[in-house]
């Protein structure tokens, strides 16, 4: 699928004058299309949420987007958490699936009302001592090892991952929760990322809901939701066909009223908790050719580095690049594009076939919606950039301003040095 940007080289220019780059956009008509495309999706299951994953994008005005389709938080931190109770977010809107857990966050989850989905039995005992009881809706995150593969290839390898009860210990977990006065239980998964593929949902779905039916028979736990959790991906590269999340629903429907309802099961509930299907299409980072460098290589170097966008640093991941006003340039040229820090892994693209760059040309660093801004860091004193909501009415809103070196600075704030930097 060609990849176009949202935003033209007009646009960027005038949008400049006011914000400068490096900033990350987002495309408010695209988020909107999408949540309402995956409700649709779902609507055929009652009890359906999308609780969108906060450390994908962690902005409350995007956030505020998705709550109007019904989406609820998941978080993982305390800060999260935060965000979601100042938001105004009730305690049903909120899924506290996080590992390694803080008491302090337990505690602040269960004072929200929020659904604490455990990660380990262990967590069993370390939450009843911590908030002094078991509530009476609670979850479990299920990990049954080995690899997760569908129609022979694999897909992710969840057998080396630090999350989830194995199989065992899940039917453990779930009677010594009930002899402890857990009424209404759910089971959550996430064992393969960025699939993109139809199939990852339903093959999951299936899975869990033969689980749920043997649980409820083995330990007579009341199970009324099923959480497939995040993993739905998005074509990063041009040649990748993008998910169809209506034969998706379609697809766990099927396997829903296959598994479940002859089980009785009918009424159970389907949570999910996607973040890059919400939001990774529509960011972009925007980033402008500061110099051009002629040496063993042919560079291009930008006005933003890893710290603004970390996964081709971090993974290796590859995020589609396009010239404004040079969409339709042939791609002759043959560029790294580098970010300034001194890590020579600070660079957005490798050996990339690219239109002839000139100094002041605009880029569009594509699929930046989540896990972009969100993974930043401060490494060699750089600030956080800017994020700003591209509107249906094309006017562009300030969603988060730039960090300052004020911001960076702040937790000097007991030292006099604090005081000289801020003169
Ligand atoms: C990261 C995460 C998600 C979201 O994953 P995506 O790949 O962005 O869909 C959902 N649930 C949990 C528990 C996570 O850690």
């Amino acid at each position: 699928m060609e990849k176009k940007a949202f935003v033209t080289k007009e646009m960027v220019e005038d949008i400049v004058k006011k914000y400068p780059t490096p900033f990350h956009i987002y495309d408010e008509k695209g988020i909107r299309e999408n949540a309402k495309a995956l409700k649709e999706a779902f609507s055929w299951n009652k009890g359906y949420k999308e609780y969108f994953a906060v450390k994908a994008t962690p902005n409350p005005f995007l956030i505020n987007i998705l709550h109007e389709y019904g989406c609820g938080t998941d978080c993982s931190s305390y800060t999260e958490l935060m965000l979601s109770d100042a938001m105004g977010l009730k305690g049903e809107d909120i899924m506290f699936s996080s590992n390694d857990t803080p008491a302090e966050e337990f505690e602040y989850a269960a004072k929200l009302g929020a659904t604490i989905n455990l990660d380990d039995i262990t967590h069993i005992d370390f939450l009843e001592k911590t908030i002094g009881y078991i509530p009476e809706t609670i979850s479990c995150r299920y990990n049954p090892g080995g690899y997760f593969s569908i129609a022979n290839s694999i897909m992710d390898n969840p057998g080396d991952a630090k999350y989830g009860f194995t199989t065992e210990q899940l039917f453990e977990g779930f009677k010594i929760l009930k002899s402890k006065g857990a009424k209404r239980f759910g089971i959550h998964a996430f064992l393969a990322s960025n699939t993109v593929t139809n199939d990852y949902y339903p093959e999951l779905a299936r899975q869990l809901f033969e689980l749920a039916v043997k649980l409820r028979d083995e330990t007579g736990c009341d199970i009324r939701f099923i959480n497939l959790s995040g993993g739905i991906g998005i074509p990063y590269k041009p040649d990748q066909e993008p998910n169809d999340i209506k034969i998706i629903g379609e697809n766990v429907h099927k396997a829903f009223d296959e598994i479940l309802v002859p089980a009785g099961m009918g009424d159970v509930a389907i949570y999910t908790e996607l973040g890059r299907f919400m939001m990774g299409p529509y960011g972009h980072l925007v980033t402008k050719a500061l110099h051009e460098k002629h040496t063993h290589k042919e560079y291009i170097g930008v006005d933003a580095c890893a710290a603004n966008l970390m996964r081709p640093a971090m993974y290796g991941a590859y995020h589609h690049i396009t010239v404004l006003g040079k969409e339709n340039a042939p791609c002759d040229h043959t560029y790294d594009i580098t970010g300034s820090l001194c890590e020579n892994n600070d660079k957005f693209a490798i050996d990339r076939q690219l239109p002839k760059i000139d100094l002041g040309d605009y880029l569009v660093i594509h699929d930046t919606g989540a896990h972009g801004f969100a993974m930043g860091y401060n490494y060699n004193g750089r600030l956080w950039s800017s994020e700003l909501l591209l509107k249906e009415d094309g006017s562009v809103q300030l969603i988060r301003r730039a960090e300052q070196p004020k911001d960076y600075f702040a937790t000097f704030d007991p030292f006099p040095i604090f005081e000289k930097l801020n003169k």
